[in-house]
């Protein structure tokens, strides 16, 4: 995520599902570049500390509250990817009706209310939006993906940020139209069978 200029200095985190009921998530206070296996936080899903030195991230309330609404995520990945969440910070989100493979992969992307970083209010914010939807701009932050496994939530995030640099180039041309509803509806049905859904 550093290296493709998906978060910077602290930015971000990272957590895998472990058994039924555990989880791995990144630590807080250290630029992912840095973390190495053992500064890795294990936490049961309800919370509680099961290993590791190292505080949990400030935002592993919103990876606990993944695993308890989607039994099929397995992943989480928080970043702050420029062009995804300058969409989020202009208060707009990405439904993907124009560009086709955005639809497809990642799916129509929800713009989350904005809630204080670290609070839990930002887990409650996300409630409406867990059962449809893999990835999500936070309004005024940043962007959150999940996926069935790490490699697929982060390529979940990466597809987001380069879906939105597409629609930013896009509507530097001009109007943007939108595929036709039975298009879409070919796109959403594709999606839904690859989620298993
Ligand atoms: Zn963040």
């Amino acid at each position: 995520m550093y290296d493709r200029g998906l978060i910077a200095g602290q930015d971000g985190n990272v957590s895998v599902r472990l058994g039924d009921d555990a989880l791995l998530v990144t630590p807080a206070g250290l630029s992912k570049v840095d973390v190495r296996p053992e500064d890795l936080v294990e936490l049961g899903l309800d919370g509680t500390v099961r290993g590791g030195a190292r505080r949990p991230s400030s935002e592993v309330g919103i990876h606990l509250r993944a695993y308890h609404r989607r039994p099929d995520v397995q992943a989480v990945v928080h970043a702050h990817p420029p062009t995804a969440t300058a969409f989020a910070v202009a208060g707009l989100s990405l439904d993907g009706a124009s560009l086709a493979e955005l639809r497809l992969g990642v799916g129509p992307v929800p713009l989350v209310p904005y809630a204080t970083p670290g609070t839990s209010g930002v887990a409650d914010a996300f409630d409406p939006y867990w059962a449809s939807h893999d990835a999500f701009l936070m309004a005024h932050h940043g962007a959150l993906a999940v996926g069935r496994s790490l490699t697929d939530a982060h390529q979940r995030m990466e597809s987001l940020e380069h879906g939105a640099r597409i629609m930013w180039a896009a509507r530097a041309l001009g109007d943007v139209p939108s595929l036709p509803a039975d298009a879409l509806a070919v796109l959403d049905a594709q999606r839904r069978a690859a989620r298993g859904a």
